[in-house]
Parts: structure tokens; C-alpha cells; sequence
């Protein structure tokens, strides 16, 4: 490093561009696992939720937010998580790459660790992340983009827990699964899940039909009180959920 600084070399280092995000908006971070649907078959997960690959996501968030403390809120379902920075945070100079690269691979690197804690067979290969920043400059924005992916967990949930109903219990083809599936709207699954496999939709666990939310709580342990990263299957989408939590927007 020293013999870099002040040579005739060191004019390479102006190439570099500026990526400070700019102040007073939401610097939303969301990685998602690269093709997990293989890596979810070579692992055997659990069909159409493996508790314990959920656990290992939901261990690996909570790594990222013991240690990036600006990060308020995060939720995770499937093989994303997004992380939800405090507007007025100053880490890493709000630089862009460095925020989207520390989180990005401290969340791998933490998934491989924490994987041996919860799953049978040893890993395969190496599993990777995507990540992209994504900026919300109003609370509505950032309240919005969380619903979204809480809707798209309650989708693909209902959706996979009829199609793999089917599969396992009725014998279906994954092709009969999904022909007998097309075109049905939310109440068909619900009926069909509750007429042919006894099943009440909005009794499976939480976890699966809401995804999980950390937020950083106040929890006592013997005498004393601490923060810890606590996690929650609610549902965000109510304005309930934003009344209960007001610390998330800094209120
Ligand atoms: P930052 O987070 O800003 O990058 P840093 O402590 O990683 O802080 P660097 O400028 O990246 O600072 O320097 C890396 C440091 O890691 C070196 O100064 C050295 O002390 C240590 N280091 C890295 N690789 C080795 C190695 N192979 N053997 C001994 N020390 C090493
Ligand atoms: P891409 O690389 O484009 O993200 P992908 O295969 O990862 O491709 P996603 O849309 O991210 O596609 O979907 C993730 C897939 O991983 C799900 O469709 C599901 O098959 C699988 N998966 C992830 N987590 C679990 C889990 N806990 N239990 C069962 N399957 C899971
Ligand atoms: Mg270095
Ligand atoms: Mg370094
Ligand atoms: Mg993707
Ligand atoms: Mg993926
Ligand atoms: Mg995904």
C-alpha cells in the first residue's frame, strides 16, 4: 500500500467512481439464492418447505444484522432476504458496492457456517447470492416493496403447498399437478387444499405463509435487558404491523 501511494501509478485510482447513495431515502438490500431450485434438490429440502433451510436463511440474516447494526428490519422467505437500512444511516460512507458486498457475502459466508447446525447432509458445493440495492425515498415506497414480497411468499406458498398435495399424497404427475392447478384463483386452492386433504390453509405454520421478519428487540435474560434480533411471521401488509413496531421508521 505504501509504495502505491503517491507513485505515478496512483492516477488509476481516479477510474474509480463515486457510488454514495444519496442521503434521506431507504437503502433497501435483497440477495437471493442462485438457483435454488437445484441446490434445494441436491440438498434433499423438504417439499414445498424444508423448516430447516429456512432456519439456516433465517440464522444467516441475523449474523448480518448482529453486525451491520444500521440494518432495522429484514425479511426473508425462500432463498431471499432483504435488509432495510435506517434512512440516515452514514456505514460504509453509503457507499453502494461496499454496503451490497459486505452484506452479500457476510450472509454467504454466514449461510455455510450455520448450515452444519441445522441440515443432515453436508453441502455439496459452494451456494451463492445475488444482491441488488434498491432505493425507497418515502415510507409508503418501503412498506409497499415489503408487502410485495410478502404477497409473493403467500403465492408461491399456497400455490406449492396444493401442487406438492397432489404429488405426494394423490399420486399426480408434477404435469397433472399443474394442469389441475392452472387457471385457479386463491379461494380454489384454499377449497381444494380443505375438501381433498382436510387441510385449513391458514392453519400450516407461520413461517411458511408469512415469511420472517427480525427486528432488533429489547428482551430480558435473568436480571438484565439487552437488544437482541428477534424474529416474527406477521403479517406487514396491515397497518397493525407498523402500529405495533414504531421503532422501524424511527418513530
Ligand atoms: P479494511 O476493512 O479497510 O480493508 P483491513 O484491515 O482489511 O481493513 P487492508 O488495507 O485491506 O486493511 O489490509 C489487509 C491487512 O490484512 C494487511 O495490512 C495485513 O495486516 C493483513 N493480512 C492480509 N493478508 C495477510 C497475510 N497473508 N499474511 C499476513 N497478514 C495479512
Ligand atoms: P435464480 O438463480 O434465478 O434465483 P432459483 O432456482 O433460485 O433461480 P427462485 O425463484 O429464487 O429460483 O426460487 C428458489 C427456489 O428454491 C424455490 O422455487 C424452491 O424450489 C427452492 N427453495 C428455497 N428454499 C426452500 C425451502 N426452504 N424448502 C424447499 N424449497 C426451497
Ligand atoms: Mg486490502
Ligand atoms: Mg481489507
Ligand atoms: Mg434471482
Ligand atoms: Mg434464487
Ligand atoms: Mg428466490
Amino acid at each position: 500500500k505504501r509504495s502505491m501511494a503517491c507513485s505515478r501509478f496512483e492516477y488509476v485510482k481516479s477510474f474509480e467512481l463515486d457510488d454514495s447513495i444519496l442521503p434521506n431515502v431507504w437503502i433497501v438490500i435483497r440477495i437471493d439464492g442462485k438457483k435454488f431450485h437445484k441446490f434445494s434438490k441436491a440438498h434433499d429440502f423438504e417439499k414445498p418447505n424444508d423448516e430447516n433451510a429456512l432456519n439456516v436463511m433465517n440464522a444467516a440474516a441475523t449474523a448480518v444484522m448482529q453486525e451491520f447494526r444500521d440494518i432495522v428490519l429484514a425479511y426473508g422467505q425462500s432463498d431471499e432476504y432483504s435488509f432495510v437500512f435506517r434512512k440516515e444511516t452514514a456505514a460504509f460512507k453509503r457507499r453502494a458496492a461496499k454496503l451490497l458486498t459486505y452484506v452479500t457475502s457476510l450472509f454467504s459466508s454466514s449461510y455455510v457456517m450455520q448450515w452444519p447446525k441445522w441440515m443432515q447432509l453436508p453441502l455439496a458445493y459452494a451456494p451463492c447470492f445475488d444482491g441488488r440495492v434498491v432505493l425507497y425515498p418515502s415510507e409508503q415506497n418501503l412498506k409497499d416493496y415489503l408487502s410485495w414480497r410478502q404477497a409473493d411468499v403467500h403465492v408461491n406458498n399456497l400455490y406449492n403447498t396444493a401442487f406438492w398435495k397432489l404429488v405426494l399424497e394423490k399420486g399426480l404427475t408434477n404435469q397433472q399437478a399443474e394442469a389441475k392447478l392452472r387457471g385457479t384463483f386463491s379461494a380454489d386452492k384454499n377449497e381444494l387444499l380443505f375438501q381433498e386433504f382436510g387441510i385449513n390453509y391458514n392453519n400450516l405454520p407461520a413461517m411458511y405463509r408469512k415469511g420472517t421478519i427480525l427486528l432488533r428487540k429489547r428482551v430480558i435474560l435473568g436480571e438484565k435487558s439487552r437488544q437482541a434480533v428477534v424474529p416474527l411471521h406477521e403479517d406487514l401488509i396491515s397497518s397493525q404491523f407498523w402500529k405495533k413496531h414504531t421503532e422501524i421508521l424511527g418513530k
